[in-house]
This record gives structure tokens, sequence and C-alpha cells, in this order.
């Protein structure tokens, strides 16, 4: 039996940690280590998953030669290596292995504190000069001290439990640390200025972000007490360096140890060369063989869930959702597919904007059942190939339709209910579909008509005046092109008025048909759609 899918490795990925790919009778796995071997861009035009360490350049032209990827899987955190939007705008989940390299990561930051404040390097540089200086290294000890953590997650939370265990308080500022977690790991929640006002040695574990970007810079140094240290493992900006080399330079700092640069590798003529008290690594956080290992053997568990269940939840471009879950809401998302289709089709003139607004008894809901109205409404005009749940956002926003996102509170009459609210060139849509039961979808709402309408096989939607006659009329020409109605639903708002009525029939409804449903005098519109 051939395997449903193949995953090229390259990256001197460890073999060993693929196992969750290799014991599973679906996967095929080739590795490839080199990715300029001509043998790599031959599998890659047949491979499901790609995984990579930081080697290889994943870029637009690359992907053109993988029509089948669905997901690209990096052995480790940053991604710079891969063209995100790239692989979004063609339908490729990106997905990191962040989890792995935490315990290496906390440990170097460990060491680095040691040698900071136990000045380890600068002894050794001048042992190796002939010099014996003991009372020029004369250190402090860690017990006692204050350690200010910025950011408590993964890796800061294991450098917390690491400095309690020296003797340390550990002070924390992080606006997503509960008290619950902040209790377990035994630190003190403070605000951002505590951290400056009480550290004796600060640690930022967060990621780069414009919050983040340079929060240890030139004013919140200057707050910082006479003598204190800084070590960053994080990400290079978070930093601000000229101001580091200047508080070292001064005096001010007693020491700082970095790990991570604005730019890497570190510039020749960076002034951090020249800084005195510093200690500089070439980003080795996650350089140990173990971490190397539980990166690929968590990579690989992802890319298995996403290709096998998929379960994009890890994926950096997607709707985080996990495969169970996305399982549970299959049949409202299939609804809300076909509520896009039905826009597309029934919207006058193009979409400028999608409201989708969804009551019902999930949380996680609204972000994949917005995919999925999406990839209803992009995939009749741009076909199935590029339109899937990762691209669907991004193919939406480059087409310059606005979409938001509505929760609402629980519909009076549906449990499970999304409603569609579009504004499109010549005027509104409003559409709207709940489940009946746990899976049995309906359309119930389309403009102001209330119906209940089984979206499946071809629909033929037609709005018609509420005359004795027509219902009989509309059947005579379908009947006559040999089209079977399997359904007739008429809705109207006042008696003799405007109705719509939404037939469902067997077989095909072309543009002859189309066209002489719309000859009827009774008749001022007519939308063919094919759903489920
Ligand atoms: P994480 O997501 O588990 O933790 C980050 C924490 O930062 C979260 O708790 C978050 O709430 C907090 N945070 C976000 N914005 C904040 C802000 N403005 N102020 C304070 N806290 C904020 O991530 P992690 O796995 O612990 O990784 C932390 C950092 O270490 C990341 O930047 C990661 O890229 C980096 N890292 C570096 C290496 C290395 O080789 N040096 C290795 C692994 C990770």
């Amino acid at each position: 039996m051939s395997a449903e899918f193949k995953v090229l490795v390259t990256d001197k990925v460890s073999g060993g940690s693929l196992e969750a790919l290799t014991s599973d009778d679906r996967f095929e796995v080739v590795q490839i280590d080199d990715s300029k071997d001509p043998s790599f861009a031959e599998a890659l035009k047949t491979s499901h998953g790609l995984i990579v360490r930081s080697a290889t350049k994943v870029k637009a032209d690359m992907l053109d030669g993988a029509p089948q990827l669905r997901v690209i899987g990096r052995a480790g955190v940053g991604v710079d290596n891969i063209d995100l939007d790239a692989a979004t705008a063609r339908g490729v989940a990106v997905a990191n292995a962040p989890a792995g390299n935490t315990v290496s990561t906390a440990e170097l930051t460990m060491a680095l504190i040691m040698s900071m404040v136990r000045k380890v390097a600068a002894a050794d540089a001048s042992v190796r000069k002939g010099e014996w200086a003991r009372s020029s290294f004369k250190g402090g000890e860690l017990r006692g001290r204050t350690l200010g953590l910025i950011g408590a997650g993964r890796i800061g939370g294991e450098v917390a439990r690491r400095c309690r265990a020296f003797g340390m308080s550990v002070v924390a500022y992080d606006p997503y640390l509960t008290d619950d977690r902040a209790s377990e790991l035994g630190v003190e929640r403070v605000e951002l200025d505590d951290i400056f006002a009480r550290a004796d040695i600060v640690s930022p574990h967060v990621p780069l972000t414009d919050q983040t970007k340079g929060i240890i810079g030139k004013e919140s140094i200057a707050r910082l007490k006479k003598g204190s240290f800084v070590v960053n493992v994080s990400r290079g900006g978070v930093v601000d360096e000229a101001a580091l080399a200047e508080a070292l330079k001064s005096g001010h700092l007693a020491g700082a140890a970095l790990d991570v640069y604005e730019n890497e590798p570190l510039e020749a003529d960076s002034p951090l060369r020249g800084a005195p008290n510093l200690i500089l690594t070439p980003h080795l956080g996650a350089s140990t063989a173990e971490a190397q290992e539980l990166v690929a053997s968590e990579i690989a568990a992802t890319v298995r869930s996403a290709l096998a269940d998929g379960d994009l939840s890890a994926a950096l471009n997607a709707p985080a959702v996990a495969g169970d879950v996305l399982r549970k809401l299959a049949p409202m998302l299939e609804l809300g597919c076909d509520l896009g289709n039905l826009a597309t089709v029934m919207a006058p003139g193009g979409i400028q904007s999608i409201d989708v607004r969804y009551a019902g008894a999930s949380d996680e809901a609204l972000k994949p059942l917005t995919a999925y109205v999406l990839m209803g409404v992009l995939k009749p005009v741009l076909g199935g190939d590029q339109v899937n749940f990762v691209s669907a956002g991004h193919l939406a926003g480059q087409r310059g339709i606005k979409v938001a996102r509505t929760q609402l509170s629980q519909h009076s009459d549906y449990t499970e209910y999304v409603e569609l609210d579009i504004k499109a060139e010549r005027g509104p849509l409003r559409l709207a579909g709940a489940l009946l039961g746990d899976a049995h979808p309906r359309i119930v709402l389309i403009d102001d008509y209330h119906v209940d309408i089984v979206p499946t096989g071809s629909l033929v939607i037609l709005k018609n005046k509420d005359v004795p006659g027509v219902i009989g009329r509309v059947g005579t020409i379908l009947g006559d092109h040999d089209i079977n109605i399997a359904g007739y639903h008429q809705a109207r708002l006042s008696k003799g008025g405007d109705a719509l009525a939404a037939v469902s029939v067997d077989g095909v409804v072309d543009e002859t048909v189309r066209a002489a449903l719309l000859e009827l005098p009774e008749v001022s519109a007519a939308v063919v759609v094919r759903l489920g």
C-alpha cells in the first residue's frame, strides 16, 4: 500500500526524532540533507509536507515547484527563512516548534547570569594572558538578589524556577501572567516600573513586538540600580544595544550578557564588541543536542496532525484550531462555506465587505468559521486550487474584501446560528444559516425572506411576484429541460408582493435554463448555485 502523505525532511534534521511520521503507515518520509541537491527539488514536486531547520530558504520560487505542499514545519522557533506571505498565498500552513528548546535556553540564561556575576569569561581571558589578578574578579552571590523577569512564558518560567533554586527572589512583569501561574512559579507579579526599581538582574523572555522593542533602553536602564546586570537571550532589539554599551562604559551597569542581536551575525564594528563587562554568545539558546532532538520530534508530530487530521492549531498563518475542535465544528463550517458560496452568486456586484456573525456554544468557532465563509466566497471566483483554510483570509484581503467577525449572544430560535452581513457594490445582502440538532444544516434567511433550505445539490433561487400560476410555469420550464424538482420552497413578504423561491433540483441548471426562467414576466432575478 503506498503512503497517503509524503514528507520531505532536509537540513540534517535528526532522523531518529521523526518517529511520529516514520511509525505511521500513512506517511512516507524522504530525507535529503542538502536542499540544493537536484534530488530535493524533484522530491518536493510530490511532497505534502516539508520539514526544515534554518539553512533552507523557503521562498516563492521553491513553493512554485511544490504544487502538493500543504504544510511546512520549522524544527525550531524563528521562521525568518520561510516566506510566510508566499506560503499563505499558496495555502501552505507554516508551523514551528516553540517548546522543544525551552530548557536549553533557560539553562543558557543561567550559564550567562552566573558567568556575568562571577566574571568567568573575563577571568578566563586574564589567566590565559599569563595574569593572576584575583582581586580584579571579585563577584557577587545570587542568593538574596532579585531577578526582574520581563515575560514569564515557557523560558521565563523555567528561568524563574532555577533562580528561585539559587535563593533569589523573582519579580515578574507579564501582562498575560495569571495569579495561579505566578504562585506556581513562586514569583511576585509587578508592574514594569517595579522591575527597573527592584531588580539586581533583568532578564527579558518576550517576543519582539512593538511593545517589547527597546523595552530595555536608555531610560529604563537609567532607572536600574547602579551595579545591576542585564541578560538577554530572547530576541535582538528587545535591548537597545547602543544604550547598553553606553551604560556598561559608564559603569552604571556592572555587567551584561547577550545571546541575540539586532542584526545577526553581529556586525564587525558593533559598539558591543568594545564594551566592558559584557559576555557575547552567538545565538546559542537552542544549541544543545537535546533541544535539536526535541524540536525535531515536536515538529514531526505537528506535521503529522496537520496532514492527517487537518489540525492547524500550531500554524503561524492559519486560525489556531485543534483537530478535535475542527471535527466538532465541521457541520457549522460547511454551512459557512455554503453561505459564502451563495453570497458570491447572489451579491449584487462584487463583494466589498462581510461581517460574519455567529451565535452558538463554541467560543473557538468564529475564526475558523470566517475562514470557511471566505473559502465559499472565493472558490467560485478563484477555483479550488489556491483557496483553502490557510489562504482564504489572505486572498480576501488581496481582493479588497473587508472582513469583520462578530460573536453574538445566543439566538432566540437556534443554538448554532451564523449570519453574513454583506456589503456589495450594488447593495447589501443578508444570509443566515443554522443547525437543526447537532448536525443538520439549513439556510434560514435570504435577505428579508425566512426560508428553510437544505444546502445540498443544485439550487435555483428566484425572485418573483407572488401571483397565481408562477410555480407551475417555473416547474414547466424545468421539466421541459428534463430537470427534476426535489423541493420547492416559496417565501413571501406579503400576499401578492415580492416572493423568493428556492428550488432544489437534480441535475445541472445551465445558462439556457436560467435565461428561460428570467424570461417569465413574474421573475426578476434567477441565480443557480451548487452547494454541499
Ligand atoms: P512564550 O511565548 O512562552 O513566552 C513569552 C511571554 O512573553 C508570554 O508569557 C507573554 O505573555 C509575554 N509577553 C508578551 N508581550 C509582553 C510584553 N509586552 N511585556 C511583558 N511580557 C510580554 O515564549 P518563550 O518560548 O518563553 O520564548 C521567549 C523568547 O525567547 C522568544 O522571543 C523566543 O523567540 C526566544 N528564544 C530565544 C532562543 C535563543 O536561541 N536565544 C531560543 C528559544 C526562544
